[in-house]
């Protein structure tokens, strides 16, 4: 009785397609609930407020005519008069709608009326008779158009009203006067009124958080029960190499340093995240913590995204803390034969005292003579497989998770509410703010003349290219084309290289090492170049594209820049500047790391700006952590009261949240 196929209009395709998006039951199709809604009323034209968004209808008194204007980009005006007016229409990338767009035709717009009341900017045209009035809701199903969708809920409802199964403990449901489950469905699904929608949303919303509530102090639960010896490190020497550093720590570096050695100190494990942006010297403080270790008898290990980077700190960290007495050694899949059987060897017998290598390291069936600290470097949050891995290996060394998006501590406190904090919020002196412009490409003349002007007064710079798709081909494809194209915009002297993720770890080490040693002019690279990168002697980043990254992630990639003495300079280029978005001014006025991603995580979401999987923050559906900040609040003390109750609801998802973090993948 609970097939999809059941309802009309899914066949045995549709039935695949809802497979595909998790949708395998009748229940399941009933509970995907809409992402978000949009309300569409037809606005009057005098009403209309110059640069705010409205929809109004009108016929078309002049046809479309399309302008092709450069790769990607085309521009679509015609003329519709409304209410007796005539308004000049300008539509970006719609050309295949020219054919529809005739003189006479009825439709309605929405975008912005420019100051002069004459001139129009839609994001959106359509005929009047696809225009639906109303509150819709948005699903975004893959390959499922929301209207499609919503019939389908529509109909598969009465035939499960049977089956529901509440998912609000009753007690926190009546205490935030939230509408039962029967109740909520009939509204979520098509909402009427602004009050409705008020309901659901907030339904929906704090349904979730409650949710990733409970799993939190699940996760919380299992930490609190770690014992851990703590360490007895021999201060004097932390405080030798301290002073041996060749400038002072800031005064958040030595609180954090504080605080790390505290922990240290417990008989409980340590789960810290340190969170300061790219160069405000985390890595210090990693390599002081790891000498107490040492100096303690213990082992340490330190982990990163990648062997570039890996290999970075390896150098970087061998150097810093030889001279102290720590033999470190270098581990990844690429390190083979005798090699590794030494590193594998004095692991085990103690002779090594910190190991450095890629995240795969503790995947490795790697025996450790006593580790007692693990740093896992640019792995945001949890990194809940990590410590599912070493618990699973007996292992419970104090854990250091470094981060490069760090963001404010309230919300850190919410979202990681098992992670104890540090974070570092002042660079260290000296700094030089990097100048940071967000342009449309037909800028890239006067960009290219920039990088060039650069490149002879001695110094480099990146271009980054975003992926089209995530396939193998394009990858090397689009960095070759982008490498061509650079090469033919430059003077043949300069050398222009590409970069990107398919390459072996061989070549990528090769460009970059020469790249750093100034070989190579102009880097055109792919997101490879993201974290970690260190060559100061590069004044200049241009981002291509930068509408496919998020916030974050320019800002990171714009911290690959400003690393020596001269000023530095980032491009953000994109055309959706033309359709009138602002997203990404912020990062014209701030160089600061903590509101960058707090504007991230309200655009995009935990799920979005930290990826899902490797940090267990869940792609919520319609909650936002920093838009809803206090609701999350509210939830994160309401699941308190969910893990002591014996509410059957509450022990169900008690129950659920443990075998979702007994899941979570391991590759
Ligand atoms: P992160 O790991 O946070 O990206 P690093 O620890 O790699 O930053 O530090 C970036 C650079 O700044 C390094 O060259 C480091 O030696 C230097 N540095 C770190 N702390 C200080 C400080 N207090 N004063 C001056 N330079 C510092
Ligand atoms: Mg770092």
């Amino acid at each position: 009785m609970e097939k999809l196929t059941q309802v009309k209009g899914i066949g045995a395709a549709m039935e695949s397609r809802l497979r595909a998006g998790g949708v395998h039951s009748l229940l399941d199709l009933i509970h995907t609930y809409p992402v978000a809604y949009e309300t569409h009323r037809i606005g009057d034209l005098d009403a209309a407020i110059t640069g705010f968004p409205i929809s109004l209808c009108g016929s078309i008194v002049r046809s479309a005519a399309v302008a092709y204007l450069r790769r990607r980009l085309t521009k679509t005006t015609f003329d519709l008069k409304v209410a007796g007016r005539i308004l000049k229409v300008t539509v970006f990338n719609r050309e295949y709608l020219r054919t529809v767009l005739k003189e006479g035709a009825e439709c309605v717009v929405t975008g912005r009326l420019e100051s002069d009341g004459i001139r129009f900017t839609a994001s959106d045209v359509q005929l009047r008779k696809h225009y639906r009035e109303g509150i819709l809701p948005v699903y975004r199903f893959p390959q499922i158009g929301d209207a499609v969708f919503a019939k389908w809920v529509l109909s598969a409802l009465p035939a499960v009203q049977h089956s529901l199964r509440e998912e609000i403990p009753d007690f926190l449901r009546i205490k935030h006067g939230l509408p039962d489950l029967p109740a909520f469905l009939r509204i979520v699904h098509q909402p009427q009124t602004e009050s409705d929608l008020a309901t659901v949303t907030k339904r929906i919303k704090y349904e979730e958080l409650l949710r990733f509530g409970v799993k939190i102090a699940c996760l919380k639960r299992i930490n609190d029960r770690t014992v851990t010896p703590p360490k007895t490190y021999d201060i004097q020497t932390v405080r030798r190499f301290i002073s041996a550093l060749p400038f002072e720590l800031t005064p958040d570096q030595k609180n954090a340093t504080n605080e790390i050695f505290m922990d240290l100190k417990q008989p409980r494990q340590m789960m810290r995240l340190l969170q300061g942006d790219v160069g405000s010297g985390k890595t210090i403080v990693a390599a002081i913590a790891v000498l107490a270790v040492v100096t303690a008898k213990e082992q340490a290990a330190l982990m990163a995204p990648t062997e570039v980077l890996a290999r970075q700190h390896h150098l970087a960290l061998t150097q810093l803390l030889s001279p102290f007495g720590v033999r470190t050694a270098y581990l990844s899949s690429g390190v083979k034969g005798k090699e590794r059987e030494e590193v594998i060897l004095g692991l085990k017998s103690g002779t090594i005292d910190l190991v450095i290598g890629t995240h795969s390291l503790i995947q490795e069936p790697i025996q450790f003579h006593r580790l007692g600290f693990a740093v896992i470097d640019e792995q945001h949050r949890f990194g809940v497989k990590q410590r599912k891995i070493l618990r699973e290996k007996g292992l419970t060394p104090d854990m250091l998770f470094m981060s490069a998006t760090p963001i404010p501590r309230t919300l850190a406190i919410a979202m990681f509410g098992d992670l104890d904090i540090s974070s570092i919020k002042t660079m260290p002196v000296g700094r030089k703010p990097i100048r940071t412009e967000v342009c449309d490409f037909s800028q890239m003349d006067r960009i290219v003349r920039l990088i060039h002007d650069q490149i002879q007064l001695g110094h480099q710079a990146y271009v980054i290219v975003p992926l089209v798709e995530k396939s193998v081909k394009t990858e090397a494809a689009d960095i070759g084309a982008s490498v061509r194209e650079f090469r033919s915009l430059l003077p043949t002297e300069v050398k222009v290289e590409g970069l990107h993720g398919r390459m072996t770890p061989e070549e990528k080490y090769r460009i970059l090492a020469s790249f750093a040693a100034g070989d190579i002019s102009v880097l055109v690279s792919t997101t490879v170049v993201e974290v970690g990168v260190n060559v100061p002697n590069a004044t200049l980043m241009v981002v291509l594209d930068c509408e496919r990254f998020g916030l974050s992630q320019l800002h990171q990639l714009r911290g690959r820049v400003g690393r020596g003495a001269d000023q530095a300079t980032c491009f953000f280029v994109t055309d959706d500047l033309l359709l009138g978005s602002d997203r990404f001014a912020i990062l014209e006025r701030t160089t600061d790391g903590f509101l960058i991603s707090e504007e991230d995580l309200r655009q995009r979401g935990p799920g979005e700006v930290f990826g899902e999987e490797q940090t267990g923050i869940p792609r919520f559906r319609m909650a936002n952590p920093v838009v809803d900040r206090e609701l999350l609040e509210t939830a994160l003390a309401d699941a308190k009261a969910v893990m002591t109750s014996s509410d059957p609801v509450c022990r169900r998802m008690i129950h659920e949240a443990f075998s979702e973090i007994e899941e979570t993948n391991i590759d």
